[in-house]
């Protein structure tokens, strides 16, 4: 490995594809186009790291600023700096003291830092020749434990529980490893009911999906009550009572409401109700799981995650029993440093996590969390599935591989968020060929 390698420059491209005029990905907040941050770190004679954060529309007018705005923490450091150092790195980005006072630790100015972060991993497996997701599982556990902010989490998770949860996920990883080679690892499918696609449209594509092999799906609700009843009750009938259906509100409703109206939708039979209200309510969401765990007979759990600002607020969801299924993005928190504290106090408050994907490079990205979470923190498949979105993939040089309702392993080296450069051309912001 080329250890020197240092960070000679930060390039950030806005880049927007023109999703809303279709509905894809509408729900019931958000409608827009499909945008990314994208970084690149170009090296003194090294790969380029790829990073991105997801955003929506004009939105990516703020995180491309925000990363801007943190750059220089990055250039200048060389791959064997950080790995040495990573909490003195993260903290950098993360406590800057003229930043910090945007956040700390939410919103733009840390999706910016997951770009960047990110960025710095698919740097360093790209230097050492593996994917993210083994780079990871072959770390030592003290090296993975020096890799997180332990800072207001320790209450819920301290350095030695998370080292016995690594340790004991060296145990079996060979053979999970031969498992997930061969068979893939188990995902859902949003791509059948966005809010803005018409009945019949849900219909087709249901019945597209199951004959594909998906047996796990996921649908919008949080329209008019009897419109996602209606909704939710047609796909129910294409697929059987056997397969897993997944309601996602993205927050819509209030706590009294979600109570409300789950007690109609539990008669589907969902697996889980996704951001039944707002991200930040995590009483509100213990007060709704508590609800709809008691309305379905136990059979439905609260899902929640992909607008969860940071491992903060994470620890209080897995503390207050708000959620059963753990929804972490990839570059909403802090990038991989981050979502390594999340996994394990996952694990060991017995939650599995799904991680959020869609978007743009979601994806790409959570195919190795979900990798590495099997592999050495979780170390099981049950209730674990990936989400999966069929838009978008053709513009990464490493696009996901999945097959029969499951993903492939990606194998080359880096973090698989690397875009084609004649896609970022195409559509930058706003000058590319396809804005102009
Ligand atoms: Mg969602």
């Amino acid at each position: 490995m080329t250890g020197g390698t240092r960070v000679t420059a930060v390039r950030v491209h806005d880049v927007r594809f023109p999703t809303a005029a279709a509905g894809d990905g509408s729900d019931s907040l958000n409608r827009g186009d499909y945008s990314a941050s994208y970084v690149e770190l170009a090296t003194d004679g090294g790969p380029t790291g790829a990073g991105l954060t997801f955003t929506n529309g004009r939105g990516n007018e703020l995180t491309c600023a925000a990363v801007r705005a943190l750059a220089h923490h990055v250039v200048g450091r060389t791959v064997p700096e950080v790995a040495r150092e990573p909490v003195a790195f993260w903290r950098s980005l993360t406590a800057d003291p003229q930043l910090r006072w945007l956040g700390p630790e939410k919103g733009v100015i840390h999706m910016a830092t997951g770009a960047l972060v990110n960025a710095v991993w698919d740097l360093r497996a790209k230097l050492a020749g593996v994917p993210v997701w083994r780079l990871l599982a072959e770390l030592p556990t003290d090296e993975l434990v020096r890799t997180i902010d332990f800072h207001h989490i320790s209450d819920a998770l301290t350095p030695d529980e998370a080292a016995g949860i690594l340790d004991r996920g060296r145990v079996g990883l060979a053979d999970r490893l031969d498992q997930l080679t061969r068979d893939g690892f188990p995902a859902y499918t949003t791509s059948v009911g966005w809010l803005g696609y018409p009945d019949q449209q849900v219909r087709e594509l249901t019945r597209a999906a199951y004959a594909q092999g998906w047996r796990a799906l996921k649908l919008k609700v949080g329209g008019p009550i009897e419109d996602d009843l209606r909704r939710v009750e047609l796909v129910r009938a294409e697929v059987g009572p056997e397969v897993l259906l997944m309601l996602d509100a993205n927050q819509v409703w209030g706590v009294d409401e979600a109570i409300g109206n789950l007690a109609q939708l539990v008669g589907v039979d969902p697996y889980w109700i996704e951001e039944p209200t707002h991200a930040d309510d995590v009483l509100g969401h213990a007060r709704i799981a508590e609800a709809v765990g008691r309305q379905s007979g136990g059979r439905c759990r609260v899902a929640t995650g992909e607008m969860a600002a940071n491992r903060v607020i994470f620890k209080q969801l897995l503390q207050a029993g708000a959620i059963g299924v753990c929804q972490v993005d990839a570059c909403r928190v802090g990038g991989v440093d981050e979502v390594l504290a999340i996994l394990l106090m996952a694990a060991k408050f017995g939650v599995p996590v799904c991680p959020h994907a869609g978007g743009v490079g979601l994806c790409e990205y959570v195919q190795h969390l979900s990798i590495f979470d099997y592999l050495r923190v979780g170390c099981s498949l049950a209730g674990r599935m990936i989400e999966y979105v069929d838009h978008l993939h053709e513009h990464f040089v490493d696009p996901v591989r999945v097959a029969g309702g499951r993903y492939q392993l990606p194998v080359a080296p880096g973090y698989s968020v690397t875009m084609r450069p004649e896609s970022v051309a195409r559509f930058s912001f706003p000058d590319g060929p396809a804005w102009r």
